[in-house]
């Protein structure tokens, strides 16, 4: 059926050599172009000339500009406006998801859930508007009235990864601005536009007014700098790798201005089977918590710790599942395994390979890449001390460690400078909770996999995974600030002399 006969109009999701800067979508000024390609057959989708650093003043400017008239719109306006984005994605599903496909390498199935996890941010920021409330606060000091204000930040720098680059986008942009904020956003290079320009067309079908959202497209090494310290913007909301993370952390503090973080960095997640485990439950979680988006997320598991008892049970029945998975073409909707994102990725992918061939241990399942296209590797006999087990692999690798037991498990799930997302299998499900709570990471799930994003529950890291946490109030708390205002309503005693006491609340 074509769009016109659904009664939809044109496509708008053309024109994608452009940026939205200040309120206009044009090229940027700087003289590097980016090639945007598709991973899996090297089609070029658009080229863009990348934004300049003038091209991130305007923007920042056009923000600063934008936002008073944006924010002091009624809740119900804004809210109007994400209800509006939530239309829009429902409309445009297919090309959406098309685009996910085609740009940043996701299978179907990955496609449709990222689609999923956006549609349902956009969904939850219809509400937060509502949520910006302020509160009457108890005074010790006579005569005086207390009030917390809760105002939005201002301009809300926003910062992307390429893997799930539209949902991650998306849960910063969405709340951001549905609580009264402009936004600056900076997709990754291998893809600007569902990391940014989708969103940026999106949201103008829905209504937003122009320079709320800039997007800037260039290279996080050239214009990174100058974005994490630009005195505009008042939070930098960065999701990414640690390395990256911290240098933006020392930027930030470094700046002209100080600025609030949000920080989502790598991961290391442990997938720990006890010895009561489901084994059929376990391996089909097992597989999709590890081989969803080619391992590329996150929260993808990274080390399977798993009880002496059986381990090579376990072992077998998750070789031989993987075995059957399908890979290749992301398009076919049973594929589960489709292209690494770019060349340098998969050469850092076959050197962690090579590593773990070379620091002892055996590989079960392999074989060669085709393309960009990375077939499944599972390695047993993996110690917690080799690479593959000690780093964030971001790719199709599944190592496999021995635990004598239970505490030996957990000691060895929590033995990682990382600390994003868990998974614990058992029987016992009291027991699961125990181990949960133990674990030294933001996230953990009894009896499921690590790979869970819901609008309604925090999410975000501890130790080198992060700082803050998304979605629902955590959001509206990350991207507006608390105001203390008070009134001294009668004349009120100050102290003149140490020994005389005239009352609290005047410290500091
Ligand atoms: P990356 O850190 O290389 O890049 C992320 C973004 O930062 C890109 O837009 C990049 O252009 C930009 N950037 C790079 N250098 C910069 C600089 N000096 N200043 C400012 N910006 C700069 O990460 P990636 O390779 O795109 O993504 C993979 C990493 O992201 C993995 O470690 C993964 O675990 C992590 N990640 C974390 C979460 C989370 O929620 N915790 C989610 C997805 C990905």
């Amino acid at each position: 059926m074509s769009s016109e006969t659904k009664g939809i109009s044109p496509s708008p999701y053309t024109g994608f050599h452009l940026q939205p800067i200040n309120g206009q979508w044009r090229p940027g000024k700087a003289t590097k172009v980016l090639r945007d390609t598709n991973p899996y057959n090297g089609e070029v989708l658009a080229e863009i000339q990348q934004a300049s650093r003038d091209d991130m003043e305007e923007a920042h400017s056009g923000a600063a500009r934008a936002y008073p008239g944006w924010a002091a719109l009624l809740p119900g306006e804004r809210a109007g406006v994400m209800r509006r984005a939530v239309q829009v994605m429902e409309r445009r599903r297919e090309e959406i998801v098309s685009w996910l496909i085609k740009e940043a390498g996701s299978t179907r199935i990955k496609a449709n859930l990222e689609w999923e996890a956006v549609h349902a941010v956009m969904l939850e920021a219809t509400t937060l508007p509502y949520l910006v409330e302020g509160r009457i606060l108890p005074s010790d000091v006579p005569g005086k009235e207390s009030r917390m204000y809760r105002k939005p930040v201002g301009v809300v720098g926003v910062i992307s990864p390429w893997n799930w680059p539209m949902q991650l986008s998306a849960r910063s942009i969405a709340p951001a601005l549905a609580v009264g904020n402009a936004v600056v956003v900076k997709p990754a290079s291998d893809t600007p536009v569902t990391g940014g320009l989708l969103l940026a067309k999106i949201f103008e079908e829905a209504g937003l007014p122009p320079g709320v959202m800039s997007v800037t497209v260039g290279a996080g090494s050239e214009i990174g700098d100058a974005f994490v310290t630009h005195p505009v913007s008042r939070v930098i909301s960065f999701t990414g790798s640690t390395p990256v993370g911290r240098s933006i952390a020392r930027l930030a503090a470094e700046g002209p201005i100080l600025k609030r973080l949000e920080l989502e960095l790598g991961g290391n997640g442990p997938f720990v089977v006890l010895e009561d485990a489901d084994l059929d439950r376990a391996t089909e979680a097992a597989v999709f918590g590890k081989f969803l988006h080619q391992g590329q997320t996150c929260m993808s598991i990274n080390r399977f710790i798993i009880d002496d008892s059986l381990y090579d049970s376990f072992l077998e029945r998750f070789a031989e599942r993987v075995r059957q998975l399908k890979f290749g073409n992301p398009e076919e909707s049973d594929t589960m395994i489709g292209p690494i994102i770019n060349q340098s990725q998969l050469n850092g992918l076959r050197q962690r390979i090579q590593e773990a061939v070379s620091s002892g241990a055996k590989q079960v399942v392999g074989g060669e890449a085709q393309g960009l296209v990375l077939p499944p590797h599972v390695f047993a006999g993996v110690t917690n001390q080799m690479s593959v087990a000690r780093t964030e692999s971001f790719g199709p690798i599944a190592p496999f460690l021995r635990a004598s037991n239970e505490q030996e498990a957990l000691s060895i799930a929590n033995d990682t400078d990382l600390g994003l997302a868990a998974a614990v299998f058992t029987s016992d499900v009291e027991r699961g909770l125990r181990f949960a709570l133990e674990l030294e990471t933001g996230m953990a799930h009894v009896n499921d996999q690590p790979v869970n994003d819901l609008p309604y529950s925090p999410f975000g890291g501890e130790k080198n995974s992060g700082i803050g946490r998304f979605n629902g109030s955590w959001a509206v708390s990350a991207f507006t600030t608390d105001r203390w205002v008070s009134v001294q309503h009668k004349a009120r005693k100050y102290v003149f002399n140490a020994n005389v006491w005239a009352g609290p609340g005047a410290g500091g």
